[in-house]
């Protein structure tokens, strides 16, 4: 399975290469993956199946990290196995916590809806693939996903679907307008419902 990351132009529907991609070591929407975490193969495990030339794609990524040199990655491969990495970095413990921080320091936005009084935007994304569409961003009061317009593009998948879930069960604070949710539109498209593929019972978790 190859990987092209195209993302659709919402100009002219035409199909853009993603040329932002090399900027995953700086990215200020990521955080960073230390390397123990990177060389650590449990760390890995099913990650091969995405991959034509897995075994490259780890050398030149533990090559690039090592030298702290972004520049030594020549391939979409390793961005790629660097950011599925990155997904897992911040379901854990350590990862959140960065993760939080930059979520407070409203890297991701605010809420402009109206009542929604500027709450936090989390990131989320619609599918824990790569490729498929760049990450969004989460609003736990009105209980939207948005699209991002940041500085440059990351892939959805390097953050995950589950994410905003885990930082406002991690810091409730974070989401203490959930429980406000009158308004929702059933339509819409909204999160909340699983994590790790289990259903939530929010009212269970107070
Ligand atoms: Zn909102």
């Amino acid at each position: 399975m190859a990987f092209t990351l195209l993302y659709s132009d919402e100009q002219n529907s035409e199909p853009v290469v993603s040329t932002t991609q090399h900027q995953l070591f700086q990215s200020k929407y990521m955080v960073d993956v230390p390397i123990e975490f990177v060389l650590d193969q449990f760390n890995h495990t099913d990650l091969k199946q995405y991959f034509l030339r897995y075994n490259e794609a780890f050398d030149q990524l533990t090559n690039a990290l090592s030298a702290n040199d972004e520049d030594l990655i020549s391939d979409v491969e390793p961005m790629i196995l660097y950011g599925l990495l990155h997904k897992r970095y911040v379901q854990s413990d350590a990862g959140l916590s960065k993760m939080h921080k930059l979520v407070l320091n409203k890297t991701f936005g605010t809420c402009l809806r109206q009542g929604c009084d500027d709450c936090l935007l989390a990131p989320i994304s619609v599918s824990d693939k790569p490729g498929i569409a760049p990450f969004c961003v989460y609003c736990c009061k009105c209980n939207c996903v948005y699209q991002f317009y940041g500085e440059n593009e990351v892939d959805g998948s390097f953050f995950g679907t589950d994410l905003a879930h885990l930082l406002f069960l991690k810091y409730p604070n974070t989401e203490e307008k959930l429980k406000s949710q009158k308004d929702i539109d059933e339509e819409m498209v909204y999160c909340g419902k699983q994590l790790f593929g289990f259903e939530i019972a929010w009212d269970k978790m107070k």
